[in-house]
């Protein structure tokens, strides 16, 4: 099965950053040929002539089965959002969690998102419902200590029994994730990063969300978090650490040192008010591996990666008071190469190059707040100008997901019809 998109401004991604006008073609999953004219015939044509052709986005911090719970626990105290998000959490059914997943997946695909990570219980209902989404899931069961769960059985077999189960799926790569060091003794943060490790799977988990987090953990162990986790050996290659917004330098270096990543979710951080912003300059400076992350629907509450691009962008520069900071080259090499690495997939992941699976996100060229549009302003258009209106086609692992502004893969009706009845069952308590 051959597809062809047609004479696009293809912005590559590939190591010279390159942007070409000329056709992107896929052959089953993967990309074959970029830029040049395509004489041959194909199976499937997509004109694509003068809109923009980019690779498609990861998201690398939500939980997506969350979206159904929208506007459920705003513009109140982070403690009380806590007790709220649990609380609804604990008393969710297998229905509701495939509804929010798929529209969770259907927002994402309509916002250019192509991959996501997600840190959730209940990765079996989240695989099946992203696998008909049509859209890749790297889907890490949340492991913490018994006595905060409502998980059945012990969370970390959980987790592997998870692993087992859906190792072999197309596009689902299952994880390992931590909730964090406020619910994650010693024993469960070594049990997942030793699984990580024996598996080559990501560990990820929130770090460093909040001031509070901080110091209760200073007062229990008298050191940081990311200290601790150093300490213990939880920080490695796989690591994919949420938020990371209240760091020491020190911290910063034994994290680049470790070889991680980082997941920046300034939205989910402005709208609980936490206080902290992400040292997005220093992780370049020493090497952290920086990525962006929308975080899930009750604290952000959108999951369009292309908002939380530019958001991430006027948030370091203004809280810097340095417009030369999170430049949008940097910041779309974020959600692109950056985000293929952290999750071990830069051979295949995070640019339009031949080789390389075909997930493609194409741009309306037609659209007033995209133009005008040269080779020299695409970029800082995809950053600053464009928005999910934008998004037209959407192709992941050569299946096109979304065509022409419709869902070829589940039927959205269907899933947004019981929508409100699902929130009103969860939420309205
Ligand atoms: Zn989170």
């Amino acid at each position: 099965m051959i597809t062809a998109v047609r004479d696009a401004w293809v912005v590559t991604q590939d190591p010279q950053r390159k942007i070409v006008r000329g056709d992107v073609i896929i052959e089953g999953e993967k990309i074959v040929s970029v830029g040049k004219e395509y004489k041959g015939s194909a199976d499937k044509e997509i004109d694509a002539s003068g809109d923009i052709v980019i690779p498609g986005l990861i998201n690398t911090h939500t939980h997506v089965a969350m979206a159904v719970m929208k506007g459920a626990a705003d513009d109140i105290s982070f403690p009380a959002f806590l007790d709220r998000v649990f609380k609804i959490d604990s008393e969710r059914t297998d229905k509701d969690l495939e509804i929010g997943t798929k529209i969770g997946c259907a927002e994402m695909v309509r916002s250019g998102t192509t991959t996501f990570v997600d840190l959730y219980y209940s990765e079996d209902i989240i695989a099946k419902a992203t696998a008909e989404a049509g859209i890749r899931g790297v889907l890490c069961w949340c492991v913490l200590d018994e006595e905060y769960t409502t998980q059945k059985g012990n969370p970390l077999k959980n987790c592997k029994h998870f692993y087992n189960k859906f190792k072999n799926e197309r596009k689902i790569m299952p994880g390992a994730g931590l909730q964090g060091v406020y619910v994650c003794g010693e024993e469960m943060c070594r049990g997942a990063k030793e699984f990580s490790d024996e598996k080559d799977i990501p560990l990820t988990f929130h770090l460093s969300e909040t001031r509070k987090e901080v110091n209760d953990h200073r007062k229990k162990t008298g050191k940081r978090p990311a200290e601790w986790l150093n300490d213990i050996g939880v920080l490695g290659k796989n690591a994919i650490a949420a938020h990371s917004a209240w760091l020491t330098m020190n911290e910063v270096r034994l994290m680049a040192d470790a070889g991680m990543s980082v997941s920046s979710c300034p939205v989910s951080n402005m709208k609980l008010a936490t206080g902290g912003v992400a040292p997005i300059p220093e992780f370049q400076r020493y090497g952290v591996n920086v990525t962006v992350g929308t975080d899930g629907s009750t604290t952000n509450n959108s999951l369009d990666l292309m908002a939380e691009l530019k958001t991430l962008g006027l948030l370091q520069k203004s809280s810097r008071w340095d417009p030369t900071v999170a430049k949008a080259q940097e910041l779309l090499d974020f959600a692109t190469l950056n985000a293929a690495k952290a999750i071990g997939m830069q051979g295949s992941l995070g640019s339009i190059e031949a080789g390389k699976y075909a997930d493609i996100v194409i741009l309306n060229g037609r659209s007033p707040n995209l133009r005008p549009m040269v080779p020299e302003n695409i970029v800082s258009n995809i950053i600053y100008s464009a928005s999910s209106a934008n998004v037209k086609t959407v192709i992941c692992q050569g299946d096109i997901v979304l065509e022409n502004g419709r869902m070829n893969t589940i039927d959205e009706e269907d899933v947004l019809s019981v929508s409100e009845e699902m929130w009103r069952s969860l939420c309205q308590r």
